[in-house]
């Protein structure tokens, strides 16, 4: 089973472009490194895979398309231009305009040039997500991202100079070594450059990278827990200083600006997914794209490649995914849904998800404004264990 069978009206798009000038050490994306031989035939066969997906896409224009990797930025503008041209063929991009659709493409500060900009410009893009992670070369080298910190604010007037203006900036906390001051140093560097949107991850150890390997080695000291929580806590202050709001665990944008595509996930929304490792989410089914460019490129199914991790719709499982992610977002969840849902799945949640919320409500983590349910400040910080017992709640 994949896409082939399902009858669906999908208005997202994902598309991963997985090659990099270099592989970091932390990083758990599928990507390798870029030796320029590939990138044609990547192009070619993507090209082929989105004409397969649009039929799921007909009838209704796209809202969101969002190109991540790896870096597309690497892939060189006269294949970006191929690639865009594809994309306006298959599918409908009347909702692209200012205001309404989001079109973002992935950039490295390192790779971006003012000729790709134009491209992307050209060809509709109209956001980019910049991959900064700190402003210190210190901390960059303990990454082993090889961008200069000072290229951030040039790759993103270039973007300006190329028309587009909705920018997003990626930052890392708990770096080793990596102390509170500089973290919030950073934080004021990246609301200097007069984006509107980031997003503030930190940093994790993903088993089977290389830098989760050189700590179980003991090669250096991991940041303190209560560091890390001092710098989260840290990253809520000083960003509503700077006019920008949490609005999910990890994403802080000025009033307007959230990611429309980001949002398409964490509520569970439907989103169609192109390239190595890419996974979608479809009228309940879930799969994903075999991470391998090899196989990627050899295997076609009438344009489609080989699904992997293949998950038939389950309500409760649905039910869970909605509730752990949804309370992550400032919007919180709807109780009247989630009751709706959670008594179709056992007769008793209702009052146990109420004696709960009562319960988190008691220790000031959880608001209920009407019916929506939202995680307060203190709530967030330990969102983790409050959708583990809203799970045990449902579950019963
Ligand atoms: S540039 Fe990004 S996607 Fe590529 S290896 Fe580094 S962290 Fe991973």
């Amino acid at each position: 089973m994949g896409p082939g069978s399902l009858q669906a009206t999908v208005r997202s798009l994902y598309v991963h472009v997985p090659f990099c000038s270099h592989k970091c050490h932390y990083c758990d994306f599928y990507s390798l490194v870029d030796q320029q031989n590939r990138q044609d035939s990547f192009t070619q066969r993507l090209i082929r895979e989105l004409h397969a997906l649009a039929p799921f896409a007909a009838g209704a224009p796209l809202q969101t398309i969002f190109v991540g990797g790896g870096t597309p930025s690497l892939l060189r503008p006269d294949l970006w231009r191929q690639i865009l041209s594809a994309v306006s063929r298959d599918f409908d991009l009347s909702d692209m305009g200012p205001g309404s659709g989001e079109f973002t493409v992935e950039c490295n500060p390192e790779s971006v040039t003012p000729e790709l900009l134009d491209v992307l410009a050209g060809g509709g893009v109209n956001r980019v997500s910049m991959g900064a992670q700190s402003f210190r070369e210190r901390h960059l080298k303990t990454l082993e991202r090889k961008h200069n910190p000072e290229n951030v604010a040039r790759a993103l007037e270039l973007a300006r100079g190329a028309g587009i203006r909705r920018h997003s900036v990626d930052l890392i906390f708990g770096i080793p070594g990596q102390t509170l001051d500089e973290w919030t140093a950073d934080l004021d560097a990246a609301a200097a450059l007069g984006t509107e949107h980031l997003s503030c991850y930190n940093l994790t150890y993903e088993p089977g990278t290389a830098m989760t390997a050189r700590l179980k080695r003991g090669e250096f000291q991991p940041a303190e827990e209560d560091v890390e929580v001092d710098m989260y806590i840290r990253t809520v202050e000083r960003l509503r200083r700077h006019g920008f709001d949490r609005y999910e665990i990890s994403n802080y944008s000025k009033p307007g600006a959230e990611s429309r595509h980001n949002l398409v996930y964490w509520r569970q929304g439907q989103w169609l997914a192109a390239g190595p490792s890419a996974s979608a989410h479809v009228a309940g089914w879930r799969w994903k794209n075999r991470p391998r460019l090899d196989d990627y490129l050899t295997q076609d199914q009438a344009g489609l490649p080989e699904a992997i991790d293949i998950e038939s719709p389950d309500s409760g499982r649905a039910l869970h995914e909605w509730a752990w992610t949804g309370l992550r977002l400032r919007e919180g969840i709807d109780a009247d849904e989630l009751f709706k849902r959670a008594s179709s799945w056992s007769e008793g949640a209702p009052p146990r998800l109420q004696a709960l919320a009562s319960v988190l409500q008691s220790r000031g983590h959880l608001v209920c404004r009407g019916t929506r349910w939202q995680l307060s400040d203190a709530g967030m910080l330990l969102a983790d264990g409050v959708a583990v017992d809203v799970m045990a709640a449902i579950d019963g």
